[in-house]
């Protein structure tokens, strides 16, 4: 018998294998029948995060059917969308339809939501074969049911964004909020963001430079993107470099920041990071493609006095920050949108 504290972490989903937390479970029971302390939403998109896609997409090469087979079969299989290769997931909207009696979420059926805990977690069941998704973008539509404990955050959409917008933004609401509490924590006063011209990168110079940091690097790997960062007015300094090359990210950057944010969705930033960090200074790891053991080794490796951060995608009022980040900041707009497939 499990107890309310165990099931608020949604222990009663967990299948395989047994007792261990349903982000770290291989299969999750996704039965959309609720429990007295949970929520079922009848699911409209998902947003597949960043490294996962890329890696989907790379790994099948570009072709999207066999990328919307991969996700059906991974959800089927799971009964939750966990890359297995990245271990990466995302996160939905959809709106509620089943609230059980003891559910302390204070969420209504008929509330259009956004699910703040991750994919990796979250019971899902997708009803539609994923149909309507031609495999080639982030965003996905889709028909079925997830499940939140709870444990579990949801955010009600704002009425004043479209849907795809604000699923984007919130996915990577943690980055701006981590950036914004290293940066007033530390008093740093220079930043770099590596992969600056994305979604995270350019919340979080917008949530670096509201918080009073005063140089701003921003880090992107095309004359293209630089080209639009810098039209976006939300660095001091725009350079490029290939983020995965640790010399080139030194040569670009120059004098190391006091804070770096690794906002990339490929593997291999960890080596440019650190040396792009001041002695005493704190690299943010938000992009999950990082790897622990590179970026640990490699710091004592180079004798380089850094903090290093996991990115959580968790800090109180991360998603009213960075929405307010969207809507405030005409630049964060310029580079968002046109990730935004409708
Ligand atoms: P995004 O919008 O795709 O931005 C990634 C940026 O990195 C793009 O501008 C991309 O450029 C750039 N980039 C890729 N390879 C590069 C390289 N070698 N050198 C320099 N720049 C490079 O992604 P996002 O949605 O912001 O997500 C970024 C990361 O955050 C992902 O790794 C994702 O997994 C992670 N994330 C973490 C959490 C958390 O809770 N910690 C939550 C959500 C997402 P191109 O567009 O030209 O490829």
């Amino acid at each position: 018998m499990l107890s309310t504290g165990q099931r608020a972490l949604g222990v009663q989903r967990v299948l395989d294998p047994a007792g261990v937390l349903p982000q770290a479970a291989r299969r999750l029971d996704a039965d959309p029948a609720v429990g007295p302390d949970e929520v079922r939403i009848a699911v409209q998109r998902l947003n597949l995060d960043a490294a996962s896609f890329r890696q989907l997409s790379e790994s099948h090469a570009g072709d999207g059917e066999a990328v919307r087979a991969a996700v059906v079969d991974i959800v089927a299989t799971r009964g939750k969308m966990q890359n297995p290769v990245t271990g990466s997931g995302g996160m939905l909207i959809g709106v509620v339809d089943a609230v059980g009696p003891e559910s302390p979420l204070g969420l209504a059926v008929g509330d259009r939501v956004a699910t703040l805990v991750s994919l990796t977690l979250t019971p899902l069941r997708i009803t539609d074969g994923l149909a309507r998704w031609d495999g080639r973008s982030e965003q996905v539509p889709a028909e079925g049911t997830a499940i939140l404990f709870a444990r579990s955050i949801a955010a009600v959409l704002p009425d004043d964004l479209p849907d795809a917008v604000s699923l984007a933004v919130l996915d990577v609401c943690g980055a701006p909020a981590a950036t914004a509490r290293v940066v007033e924590r530390a008093r740093a006063r220079s930043v770099t963001v590596l992969g600056a011209a994305g979604k995270s990168g350019c919340l979080s110079l917008a949530a670096a430079r509201a918080v009073g940091a005063l140089e701003l690097t921003g880090l992107v790997r095309t004359e293209a993107e630089a080209a639009a960062l810098t039209a976006a007015g939300l660095a001091d300094r725009v350079v490029v470099a290939d983020a995965t090359d640790p010399l080139a990210v030194a040569a670009a950057v120059g004098t190391p920041a006091d804070v770096t944010v690794v906002c990339v969705d490929v593997q291999g930033a960890e080596h440019g990071a650190i040396l792009a960090t001041a002695d005493g200074g704190t690299v943010v790891f938000f992009s999950m493609a990082t790897s622990f053991s590179a970026a640990a080794l490699g710091a004592e490796g180079m004798a380089a006095d850094v903090t290093m951060l996991v990115g959580n995608g968790y800090t109180p009022g991360h998603a009213d920050l960075a929405l307010g980040l969207y809507r405030s900041e005409a630049g964060v707009r310029a580079l968002i949108d046109p990730r935004v497939v409708e």
